[in-house]
C-alpha cells in the first residue's frame, strides 16, 4: 500500500469517528445533554399489528433507530428500550404485562428528560389513516410534548390527527418521567402503508418528530 492510499484510508477513518459530532455542530447541538428514551413497541414473539407488507415490531425498530441517529446528531443522549427483535418480558405467564412493566421500569431507571414510544396503528377499516400522538395526565408535561410534536408534524404533513388523552396502555401508569406515544400511521390504510415503507418518507417523519422535540425543549 502506498502512502497516498494510507492517507485516504486514515482520513475516512477520522471522518467516520467525528461525523456525529460534526453533524451535531451543524445542527447547533439543539438537544445538547438531553436524555431521551426511545421505546420501540413490541418485539420478539409480540409482532404488534400486521399487514401483508408490514410487521409492526420491525418497522417500529427501523424508525426508532433512525430517530436515535437524528436525536444523537442534535446532541441528545439516547437510550432504547430494545435494540433488536425481542421483548422485555421476564416471565412466560402474563408475558405482555411483564414486557410493559419492564419497559416502564427501564425508563424510570434512565430518568429521561423525555421518552417516546413508537407504534403503528391498525383497524378493520381501510379508511382510517394518519398519525396521532397520545398522552396521559400522569405528568403535566405530557400534553405539552404531544402538542409541540403534533403542531410541527402538521406543518409538513396533511395526515395528522389531533392529540388524544387517554393512552391506557398498562405501562404508562408507572412511568414517572415526561413523554408520549406516537402512532405513526395506520398500516391497514393503503396510503399510510405505502408511505411508511418509503425510506424518504421515514426520514421526513423522523426529522419532523426530532424538530418537534426540539421545539418542546426550546419553549420549556
Ligand atoms: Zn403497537
Amino acid at each position: 500500500m502506498n502512502k497516498y492510499k494510507l492517507l485516504i484510508i486514515l482520513c475516512f477513518f477520522f471522518l467516520t469517528l467525528f461525523l456525529p459530532k460534526v453533524t451535531a455542530i451543524i445542527n447547533g447541538y439543539s438537544l445538547m445533554g438531553k436524555v431521551i428514551c426511545i421505546d420501540s413497541g413490541h418485539g420478539g414473539v409480540d409482532t404488534g399489528a400486521l399487514s401483508k407488507t408490514i410487521v409492526e415490531k420491525d418497522l417500529n425498530l427501523v424508525l426508532s433507530k433512525k430517530l436515535e441517529k437524528e436525536l444523537t446528531s442534535r446532541g441528545a443522549i439516547v437510550y432504547q428500550t430494545r435494540e433488536g427483535d425481542y421483548d422485555l418480558s421476564t416471565t412466560t405467564i402474563n408475558r405482555k404485562r411483564s414486557d410493559l412493566y419492564n419497559r416502564a421500569k427501564y425508563i424510570n431507571e434512565i430518568k429521561p428528560d423525555l421518552y417516546i414510544s413508537i407504534h403503528l396503528n391498525s383497524t378493520t377499516s381501510q379508511n382510517w389513516k394518519g398519525l396521532q400522538v397520545f398522552y396521559t395526565n400522569k405528568n403535566e408535561e405530557n400534553k405539552l410534548i404531544a402538542q409541540a410534536l403534533t403542531n410541527n408534524l402538521k406543518e409538513k404533513l396533511s395526515n395528522v390527527r389531533e392529540i388524544k388523552q387517554g393512552n391506557n396502555y398498562y405501562m404508562y401508569k408507572y412511568i414517572k418521567y415526561p413523554g408520549i406515544l406516537i402512532e405513526v400511521g395506520f398500516i391497514s390504510n393503503p396510503d399510510d402503508n405505502y408511505l411508511l415503507r418509503n425510506g424518504e418518507y421515514q426520514d421526513k417523519l423522523i426529522a419532523l418528530i426530532s424538530k418537534g422535540i426540539e421545539i418542546y425543549f426550546e419553549n420549556k
